[in-house]
């Protein structure tokens, strides 16, 4: 079967978007001269002292929530992106109440106890690690700031800070595109590339546009392969890639049409093509919205208008666009993404 075809097949029966899509295809090695491996080891020291606030922010440290710098999709502390915990909270009656609100992780001042500026409070980067390291928990994430991120009845038992972190990038990095990791500083990424002419290794997507395989450089320094395309590097790299929302999309639509364009008819419209095919920062709206609408078209031209719906349902006459741009489509009502998340109790942006 031809490489496309696995991929299409593997992409709409991907049952995990973090399984790798066929083991064994990353090929990428790396021929490194013993000179660059003994400056490697030299900037290696010296990133662990750049790096030992990050580290120290894994299993977290304890401060003000004054100290804490809140932006719309929560707090960071010196510019990493952090989560909320510990907090004690003397005014809630019996010790059960403030035991149990302690053992609470909050993405944002949730609750009055969190707007308090000289209360104290632990800020950390790692659930796994802030249980391994404190006594007093488990600690779990709280069901309004988890609903707040990713919608009504999203569970926060598979909620996780670092796909919130990605979804949320634009607020946590502004617009810098970077590759982010709990332990670790953001480091800035390149743009995505211009056509190399090489497929990506994953997905087998081989088009000839530009835009939508992540820069060599930065595949090298992720440990990625060279020429993968930047939705199967999101998926693949052990940490976030925030490029901008439309650099990912324009890359999804680049893959999708190429992948399409390769079958003899389009696929039937399923929630797993569409999780499979748009950046993992959409996850947390279609996992919404498949509670409550058949799944979608992607990519669809909306009447004679050339504006392409990411996600449109033609018989509702009813699409969404990452923006609104220019005047209302005959017949369509658009919501932008922002519009169908606030609809969908999304509050964190
Ligand atoms: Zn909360
Ligand atoms: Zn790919």
């Amino acid at each position: 079967m031809a490489l496309w075809k696995q991929a299409l097949a593997k992409l709409r029966g991907a049952t995990d978007p973090a399984q790798p899509v066929e083991a064994g295809v990353e090929t990428a090695v790396l021929e490194v001269e013993h000179a660059e491996e003994a400056d490697a080891r030299e900037s290696e020291s010296a990133a662990i002292d750049r790096n030992a606030l990050a580290r120290a922010l894994q299993s977290g440290i304890q401060l003000s929530i004054g100290d804490l710098d809140p932006c719309g999709a929560g707090w960071r502390y010196r510019g990493h992106p952090v989560m909320v915990f510990g907090t004690e909270a003397p005014e809630l009656e019996g010790e059960h109440r403030q035991r149990d609100f302690h053992s609470l992780v909050h993405l944002f001042p949730c609750c009055g106890a969190l707007q308090t500026e000289g209360r104290s409070a632990w800020a950390g980067t790692d659930l796994q690690r802030i249980n391994a390291e404190h006594g007093q928990g488990p600690f779990r994430f709280c069901k309004v700031c988890v609903e707040a991120a990713a919608g009504r009845g999203a569970d926060p038992a598979a909620f996780e800070f670092p796909a919130h972190v990605r979804s949320h990038a634009d607020s946590y990095f502004a617009d810098a595109s970077c590759y982010w990791t709990p332990g670790a500083n953001s480091e800035p990424l390149q743009p995505p590339a211009q056509a190399s002419g090489q497929g990506c290794p994953q997905c087998g997507c081989a088009a000839l546009d530009d835009g939508w395989q992540l820069h060599d450089e930065d595949a090298r320094r992720l440990a990625l392969a060279e020429g993968i395309c930047v939705l199967c590097a999101e998926r693949r790299v052990d940490g976030c890639l925030h490029l901008s929302g439309e650099q990912l999309l324009a890359a999804a639509r680049v893959r999708y049409d190429y992948l399409i364009g390769q079958a003899a008819r389009a696929p039937a419209p399923s929630w797993k093509l569409a999780q499979a095919i748009l950046p993992l920062g959409w996850q947390p709206l279609l996992h919404s919205l498949e509670r409550v609408l058949p799944p979608p078209e992607l990519f669809f031209e909306c009447a004679e208008s050339g504006q392409a719906a990411v996600l449109a349902w033609p018989a509702l006459r009813r699409g969404v666009v990452e923006r609104i741009a220019g005047g209302n489509v005959a017949d369509w009502k658009l919501w932008s993404r922002a519009q169908i998340e606030a609809e969908l109790g999304f509050t964190l942006r």
